[in-house]
């Protein structure tokens, strides 16, 4: 084997002959390099299937159901293959990395419940079976009812809406009917805290309530406040407050029994936004700090996989005033035969098609089944114990406004920084949320529900290694920004892309049907 000193290899790669120009194809491969899309990889003749021969006579399409062929990409099987994992290696992913998005529970998703979801029994159901053929899955959906009832403390559950948004909207259209059934139709305006999330007000208005903003005070809400707004809008016009708990600042507020009662007072109704959920699983239940209705983000909470759009489940529970307003169908059992009920003559009428997210309670079924109620405790002490961990650890460098363990300030499952002093060095939030990606962390959440803040959430399933690895790279950027902040304007610069510009990709996608 001859070698080459690094002179020749200089010139082998500088030189090439002159008639003969290195092709593109021959560049060595990047990590940035661009995946061409399956229509540019197309080859006049290339075929992933080959069909067997006709053993019928060919019978030509009728003209009037004959269209021009759509333009296909033709392309063989391992370079269909080949084309879509490179382009699943580019997507980040909890399988992958680390996944520290505040308030969206990126949570590990234990194979078990996929196993479970694909079992042929499950999967290979048709919606439109009679009730008579379905008892097995019409029971697992009647446990998983049981199930979040008895977390939340509430009376009865519906399984229909698909997510945390649609929960939200169903529960307001059944505290709607129930005031209208009441002879209260004036109940139509909707308090929600400043820092709700962008669903809360988007859902009252959906339901055609109004949304009158409650300010906060270091993330909670003010009593005074709370009443001096009542009375200014009249306590006979509120139909609810809709408020996260713990809330969005990450903090559990100890004063939520007191807010449960000025509503109560109010006549109105406390809708809780359950999506918080995993920090208080079996340590107290929704019921028992007042609240009338909620919903479940079983995607978060009970490991699903999301944040891909869908799909998810978004549960909700309310009080038994409440429940004869619930969707229908509504899952029952009588004597061990379960059964689809849609005799309620009160109820709103249905929210979806068919009865619920099947997979997606199967999953939710399986994963509070293994768990078991101290496994679900377990989930919430962990998940708390991280944040706190975390917040411990990079307060000094990343201040956290709603965090001080000296005056007893602890987080719930996520928590807030806000780094001034490091911001205060030229640097923004994205220049640290895109440094984070060249160490193949996921960013926080950024910006929400206050200005400048990182809102950061571990999840009970990421190990002490994982925790520590992340403070050490958050504390390496607060040096590199101490030290050369302008070199964080370039990040990041060991991912597939650099930085995009999110505004043109928001405003003027680019998306290209060929077909
Ligand atoms: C995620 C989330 C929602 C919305 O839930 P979806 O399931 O995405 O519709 C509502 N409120 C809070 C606080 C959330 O974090």
């Amino acid at each position: 084997m001859t070698t080459m000193t690094p002179n020749q290899d200089a010139m082998i790669e500088k030189k090439p002959q002159a008639d003969q120009p290195i092709p593109a194809a021959a560049e060595p491969r990047s990590a940035r390099q661009v995946e061409p899309t399956v229509f540019e990889k197309s080859c006049p003749g290339a075929r992933s299937v080959t069909l067997p021969d006709l053993d019928v006579a060919e019978t030509p399409i009728p003209d009037a159901l004959a269209s021009t062929a759509p333009d296909w990409a033709e392309i063989g099987i391992l370079q269909t293959v080949r084309h879509y994992t490179h382009l699943s290696q580019r997507n980040f992913s909890i399988d992958g990395e680390f996944y520290p998005l505040g308030s969206c529970t990126m949570k590990f998703n234990p194979r078990i419940n996929e196993h479970a979801a694909a079992l042929p029994g499950f999967a290979s159901l048709h919606p439109m079976q009679g009730d008579a053929d379905i008892q097995g899955a019409l029971a697992l959906l009647y446990q998983t009812r049981q199930f979040l009832e008895a977390i939340s403390g509430l009376d009865e559950a519906c399984l229909q809406p698909a997510a945390g948004a649609h929960g939200e909207y169903t529960a307001l259209k059944v505290i709607r009917a129930f005031y209208k059934a009441k002879g209260e139709p004036n109940r139509i305006k909707v308090l929600a805290p400043e820092t709700a999330h962008g669903t809360n007000p988007a859902s009252c208005a959906m339901c055609g309530a109004g949304v009158i903003t409650v300010p906060t005070v270091g993330g909670s809400i003010d009593f005074d406040e709370l009443r001096a707004i009542i009375d200014r809008e009249g306590a006979d016009t509120i139909m609810a407050l809709m408020i996260t708990n713990p809330n969005t600042a990450g903090v559990f507020d100890g004063g939520m029994a007191q807010i449960s009662k000025i509503i109560h007072e109010a006549g109105a109704k406390v809708y809780l936004d359950g999506a918080n959920m995993n920090a208080i699983l079996g340590k107290t239940r929704p019921a028992d700090f007042g609240a009338d209705a909620m919903h479940y983000n079983v995607h978060k909470t009970f490991s699903t996989p999301h944040g891909g759009g869908g799909p998810g489940g978004g549960p909700i529970v309310v009080t038994k005033e409440l429940a004869p307003f619930l969707p229908i169908p509504q899952i029952t059992e009588s004597n061990g035969v379960f059964a689809l009920d849609y005799d309620k003559p009160h109820t709103i009428g249905k929210v979806r098609s068919f009865i619920t997210q099947f997979g997606i309670m199967v999953r939710c079924w399986t994963y509070i089944r293994a768990c078991g109620p101290e496994g679900l405790r377990g989930v919430a002490e962990q998940a708390v114990l991280s944040a706190n961990y975390l917040a411990a650890k990079l307060n000094d460098k990343y201040e956290t406004p709603f965090w001080n363990s000296e005056n007893g300030k602890y987080a719930a499952h996520e928590f807030l920084t806000v780094p001034k002093a490091l911001l205060s060095q030229g640097v923004t939030l994205n220049d640290i949320a895109k440094r984070l990606i060249d160490f193949g962390i996921h960013p926080p959440t950024m910006h929400w529900p206050i200005k400048d803040c990182l809102m950061v959430e571990p999840t009970e399933t990421e190990s002490l290694e994982t925790l520590d690895r992340f403070i050490a790279v958050m504390r390496r950027i607060a040096h590199e920004i101490e030290t050369d902040p302008q070199q964080l304007a370039k990040a990041p610069q060991d991912a597939t892309v650099n930085r995009l510009d999110i505004v043109a990709a928001d405003r003027a996608p680019k998306v290209v049907f060929k077909g």
